[in-house]
């Protein structure tokens, strides 16, 4: 099907189909076993949902199972970060793809201090930092939860706080990042206050049918709460597509040709802007810390949809 007014029942059936298939296939790949808590889960697992321009939602698989939204979490603490202090945060971070791994160290020495964009986790860390500044972390973790509940209309998305105490407890390499930023005067707070907000902001938890919900702001979808300028969707869409699935941005690109992001959680959140905003899950992830059977599903709902950045 190449329309974009796309049929709900004919999208219903396909997302049917499309999760009867990857359970069938079985091939999940590996969860991520640096979180404790993320290791626990059972790889063998696949929801999605799409919030459509109509305002229906199309849904499939277990859809209705909290994740752990880790990385995809970034995307709206940028959204914060930008309505709060505009273009600011651009002196701080980059807006470039890495071509490194989402917690890689390296460039960040060669560009004393400056991490490559929000979306890896130096990044992200000091975008966080913005947000927390001048403020205690409840405020600020208070702003991006609260962000996402209005986009998604739904007041019960809350923090895992086991997720984030595990992370707190192994995250040796972001503690590293956190404190190599500090030593560039890139961090305006205690490291460890920046970090417990980080993994406070990474253990919030959201089923597909919420957080295809929340995104719909940055897609720009009629019934939208007005929470976000059609500028800082733009912007959001666009960093999206060049680095939100890492050094395998590109790749996902080329596959998929929507703007998407990702989180080591296994969830995906899908962009095709004026259209639909889609979310998957399923939390085996690939060698780029990426959802295996989420990529795949994006891949086919693209194909089926004709939906493109590209035209
Ligand atoms: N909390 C994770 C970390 O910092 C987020 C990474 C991700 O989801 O890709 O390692």
């Amino acid at each position: 099907m190449q329309d974009e007014r796309i049929d709900p029942a004919a999208l219903a059936a396909f997302l049917e189909r499309l999760s009867a298939e990857i359970l069938e296939r079985g091939d999940w790949g590996k969860v991520a076993d640096y979180i404790p808590e993320l290791a626990a889960i059972d790889p063998a697992q696949f929801a999605i949902s799409v919030a459509l321009a109509d305002g229906t939602l199309v849904s499939a698989g277990a859809d209705r199972v909290p994740f752990s939204i880790q990385s995809v979490s970034k995307v709206f603490t940028l959204a914060c970060v930008l309505g709060r202090q505009g273009g600011q945060i651009w002196q701080r971070v980059g807006r470039e793809p890495s071509g490194s791994r989402f917690d890689s160290i390296l460039l960040l020495e060669l560009e004393r201090g400056k991490p490559r964009n929000p979306f890896i986790n130096a990044g992200a860390i000091v975008t966080t930092d913005a947000l927390l500044e001048g403020r205690e972390p409840k405020a600020a973790l208070s702003e991006i939860l609260t962000f996402l509940q209005s986009a998604c209309e739904d007041v019960t998305v809350r923090i895992d706080p086991a997720v984030a105490r595990s992370e707190l407890e192994t995250g040796f390499r972001n503690i590293a990042l956190a404190n190599y930023l500090k030593s560039y005067g890139n961090l305006r707070n205690p490291p460890e206050l920046t970090l417990g907000t980080y993994f406070h902001q990474c253990a919030i938890e959201m089923t597909t049918r919420q957080l295809a919900q929340a995104g719909r702001v940055i897609a720009g979808l009629p019934g939208a709460p007005k929470i976000l300028s059609v500028m800082n969707a733009r912007r959001l869409n666009a960093l999206m597509m060049t680095c939100g699935h890492y050094d395998g941005s590109g790749d996902f690109a080329y596959r998929v040709g929507l703007p998407g992001k990702s989180g080591v959680g296994g969830g995906i959140l899908l962009i095709a802007p004026r259209r639909a905003s889609i979310a998957i899950w399923s939390p085996g992830l690939n060698g780029y810390g990426n959802s295996q059977m989420g990529t795949f599903a994006a891949e086919q709902l693209a194909r089926f949809t004709g939906w493109s950045s590209f035209g």
